[in-house]
């Protein structure tokens, strides 16, 4: 031992690094305070002593830097972490001729300072890194397996607070399944995890005894794989994001000389809430990406597209939905707004143009419908509505707007119109064929490229309506079974696609419509397609059901009128000879001086030539209903005919008739003239009972010659002036004290009038009498 001066011994006795000399035989020949206790031993024990004796020293760092210290004659620092020390310690070494002098300093603060920072930096790193939540959670476990432990989880809670992620990571991948049966065990929360996730307080347990197992006792299972997993210490921490338990941490060191400190515990707290707020964040970044994916993904479901213009350098840019609307594959997303230009339809072209041009010139606005050709060739309906942005000296600048799909609307739009038409043409005419075959040709071309209406017959066979086209193949099935047939894509040289749609009446088909498209228009039928031409199938089955009824009730009327025809016709005859046979009574009865007789005969002519009349107006009308009634027209004296037939009423009744004005010649048929005015004159003396005259005026007007015949009766009121003309009409039936005839007279004339080319009317008041009027044109050529 070498003699030191006092102050340095002093001086390297008090500090705080451990001083040990070495001389040049590896012998301690000085130690100091610290370094005793480094050492673990006494200095007496020590000094003299090779260092080698220590056997751990050979293998170690220290030797083999002090030799090489030794060596080289020059200093040498070095940090090493002593498993034995458990300490970080520093090491310099200074050779000194034939001495060397080691200080030793604890560094072990100062490193686990930079440990805490190197790994919360790390842990920031993998966090930052990446913004898909579940990679960083699954790096996130590897840093903290590199730093503190040996096996760990990270258990992330959703928002209803169930555990929606589990990572797990040991650093020997072998034991990763047995970690994960370990936390498989939902049971196991019960403890460590449940408590995090419902406490949110840390805890740590630094060494793993038996005490440890005692609360998992009734989990005999738990424990065997927990023992399989030989954790020495454990901690957990929660992960609390703005005061919400997010989920947790969970670490265990299976090294036994790895305990954890209370120190570790505050460091993966710090990572926790770290961890925690990048998670809230990822959380809240991935719903706002899902709520723009979700955007996205509305824009292309309800085909709604944006786009840029730059008017000023004409560069466009546009979302995937809008290169997707015009059917393009979605990439590029920039251009020129030519290459859209160039996809609208020919005949659509030169109206988007100008819109364009104009709205660029003056407007603020551009709304437009217009239609694509897609590269297909399948035709769409686009809506573009845009903006367009100015400078200060009002020069446009930009244009943003929105594109829209509308050809699904435009197809509803077009059904309901063609429905509405269809409808419509259906419901006008009874000729159920010339119907059909405008309905099918009313199809054509918007609903469908080709149509055809087959009726079936009750011998088998189908009479097609429409023009003739092939018959489609599924045509028989639909006769059969009276049931719709879609063929989306009927895969056919000349149909593309095809539905048939039956025409049922009662429960069996009685025809089918048949809709198809063809190869060029590419146009592909749904079920909304199909419902429609059902809807059509049924207004024309309603239609046939109507033309059938009307067929029958057409058939019902014409045997009425024949039967009305053939009965009159018949009971002329007998009426005719009863007429003859009361005058030639009437005549003897007058000439034997038997007034009384004469008199009853005289009335029974009458009632007879009541009969008479009677009779030839159901003639007349059956004859007018069946279109039969025959004129022979000449020109006669208007005049006389009035004044033949009021003389020869004016023997029947106490009124007294006068005539008025004059007319002169018409042309006409004199007899069906002169029953107007014979029906029009009974009425007048019918209806005014409490009356005594009748006035018929005559005159010309403009080129009409007119008749009106006035009475001072009952009158008819305002209601029912118009009805009185239809056949069987009568103002309150029979009941109005008179006896009425069969309603049919003014019917009659109202028919003679009209096929003169003329007109009739009625003037009156309730109780104020009545002015019937016909006119007919006086000068014919
Ligand atoms: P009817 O055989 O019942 O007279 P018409 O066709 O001649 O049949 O007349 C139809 C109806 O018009 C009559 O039932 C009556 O109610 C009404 N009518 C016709 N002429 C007159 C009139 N001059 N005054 C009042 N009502 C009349």
């Amino acid at each position: 031992m070498r003699d030191f001066h006092k102050p340095i011994v002093d001086a390297i006795e008090d500090m705080n690094d451990s001083f040990i000399m070495l001389d040049s035989k590896w012998r301690y020949i000085y130690v100091n305070r610290n370094a005793e206790k480094l050492l673990k031993h006494k200095k007496e024990k020590l000094i003299g002593k090779n260092i080698l004796a220590f056997p751990i020293l050979r293998r170690s760092l220290f030797y083999s830097k002090a030799k090489e210290a030794v060596k080289t004659k020059k200093p040498i620092s070095f940090e090493n972490y002593s498993k034995l020390l458990s300490k970080w310690m520093e090491v310099r070494l200074y050779p000194l001729s034939d001495i060397l002098s080691c200080y030793f300093t604890d560094i072990s603060p100062r490193k686990r300072a930079e440990f805490r920072q190197e790994f919360i930096s790390k842990i920031n790193s993998t966090i930052a890194l990446s913004l898909d939540y579940n990679k960083a959670l699954r790096n996130a476990a590897k840093v903290i397996n590199n730093y503190l432990a040996d096996y760990c989880r990270i258990v992330i809670l959703d928002e209803n607070n169930q555990i929606k992620e589990t990572i797990i990571n040991h650093n020997n991948p072998k034991k990763i399944p047995l970690v994960e049966k370990l936390y498989k065990d939902v049971s196991e929360s019960k403890y460590g995890l449940e408590q995090l996730l419902t406490k949110g307080k840390p805890e740590i347990t630094s060494i793993i005894d038996d005490k440890f197992f005692e609360k998992y006792s009734e989990k005999p299972e738990l424990v065997k794989i927990i023992k399989q997993l030989d954790p020495k210490s454990y901690m957990g921490v929660p992960l609390i994001a703005k005061g919400r338990i997010v989920g947790a941490i969970t670490l265990s060191s299976t090294k036994p000389n790895r305990e954890y400190s209370e120190d570790d515990l505050a460091l993966v707290g710090g990572v926790a809430s770290r961890l925690a707020l990048a998670l809230e964040n990822m959380r809240l970044f991935e719903k706002v990406q899902q709520e723009r994916e979700r955007l996205e993904f509305g824009q292309s479901a309800g085909k709604i597209g944006t786009f840029e213009w730059n008017i000023e350098n004409n560069k466009s840019t546009w979302t995937l939905a809008f290169s997707a609307l015009f059917g393009n594959p979605p990439e590029a997303n920039e251009g020129t707004i030519e290459k859209w230009l160039d996809m609208v339809h020919p005949d659509d072209k030169e109206m988007v143009k100008k819109e364009g041009e104009e709205a660029i010139k003056s407007g603020n606005r551009l709304n437009i419908k217009f239609r694509i050709i897609w590269p297909d060739k399948t035709m769409r309906y686009l809506s573009v509505k845009a903006r367009i942005f100015r400078n200060r000296d009002n020069q446009p600048m930009r244009m943003v707007g929105v594109a829209i799909d509308i050809t699904h609307r435009k197809k509803i739009e077009n059904e309901l119109r063609f429905l509405a038409e269809a409808s419509k043409v259906l419901s006008s005419s009874l000729n159920y064929k010339a119907t059909l075959n405008s309905v099918a040709k009313l199809a054509v071309p918007d609903m469908a490229d080709w149509c055809a209406v087959d009726m079936f017959e009750k011998n088998g066979k189908t009479v097609r309506v429409t023009t003739a086209h092939n018959t489609p193949p599924g045509l028989a099935k639909v006769v059969k079974t009276a049931r719709p047939k879609l063929y989306p894509i009927a895969n056919q040289e000349l149909l593309y696609s095809a539905m048939i749609v039956p025409i049922v009446h009662g429960k069996k088909a009685i025809g089918a419509i048949t809709f198809a498209n063809t190869k060029e228009s590419k146009r592909v039928f749904n079920q909304d397609d199909l419902s429609i031409a059902e809807k059509i199938a049924d207004r024309a089955a309603l239609v046939i059901e109507n033309t059938l009824l009307y067929q029958k009730s057409q058939q019902a009327t014409k045997m009425r009128e024949a039967f009305i025809s053939i009965a009159s016709h018949e009971l002329k005859t007998p009426i005719t000879s009863l007429k003859v046979y009361t005058q030639v009574l009437r005549q003897q009865a007058e000439k034997q001086g038997d007034e009384n007789l004469s008199h009853y005969l005289f009335k029974m002519d009458q009632q007879v030539e009541k009969l008479n009349k009677l009779i030839k107006d159901l003639l007349d009308a059956s004859r007018m209903q069946l279109g039969k009634l025959s004129f022979r027209k000449s020109y006669f004296d208007l005049d006389e005919l009035v004044k033949e037939v009021v003389g020869a009423i004016q023997l029947t009744t106490n009124h007294i008739i006068i005539i008025k004005g004059k007319i002169g010649k018409v042309y006409g048929d004199k007899d069906r003239i002169g029953q107007v005015i014979i029906n029009l004159l009974i009425n007048a003396i019918k209806y005014s009972p409490e009356a005594n005259k009748v006035i018929v005026n005559l005159m010309n007007q403009d080129d009409k010659a007119v008749v009106n015949i006035k009475d001072y009766g009952v009158g008819i009121d305002k209601e029912n002036q118009q009805k009185i003309f239809e056949r069987f009409y009568q103002v309150n039936g029979a009941s109005n004290g008179i006896n009425s005839g069969l309603g049919i007279g003014l019917y009659i004339s109202t028919e003679i009038v009209k096929r003169h080319g003329g007109n009739i009317w009625v003037e009156s008041a309730k109780g104020k009498g009545s002015t019937f009027s016909f006119a007919i044109p006086s000068r014919t050529n």
